[in-house]
């Protein structure tokens, strides 16, 4: 059964009241806290992804496009005139 205590946050200290016995930091801190391990995985995951996994993601039309210009040797913004039919 769930018992409901005042306690202080064991990130930032400050005063939680009438809290879940087992909530142990506020709930900025807790957001704050699920960020930062989400961009350490992010993070994680970029630097150790495998060849597979780096050919797995998905490719914007803004990166295809300025490989496409790279090819030409155009610029992005002049390769993008170019197949509007401007230039
Ligand atoms: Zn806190």
């Amino acid at each position: 059964m769930a018992r409901y205590v005042d306690k202080p946050c064991e990130c930032c200290g400050q005063m939680m009241y009438n809290v879940n016995s087992l909530r142990r930091v506020c709930m900025p801190c807790q957001k704050l806290r699920h960020r930062l391990k989400r961009h350490e995985y992010y993070e994680q995951m970029r630097n150790n992804a495998t060849p597979e996994q780096i050919a797995r993601r998905p490719i914007s039309q803004l990166e295809k496009d300025s490989a496409a210009a790279d090819r030409c040797g155009l610029s992005y913004g002049h390769y993008k005139l170019k197949m509007s039919g401007l230039i």
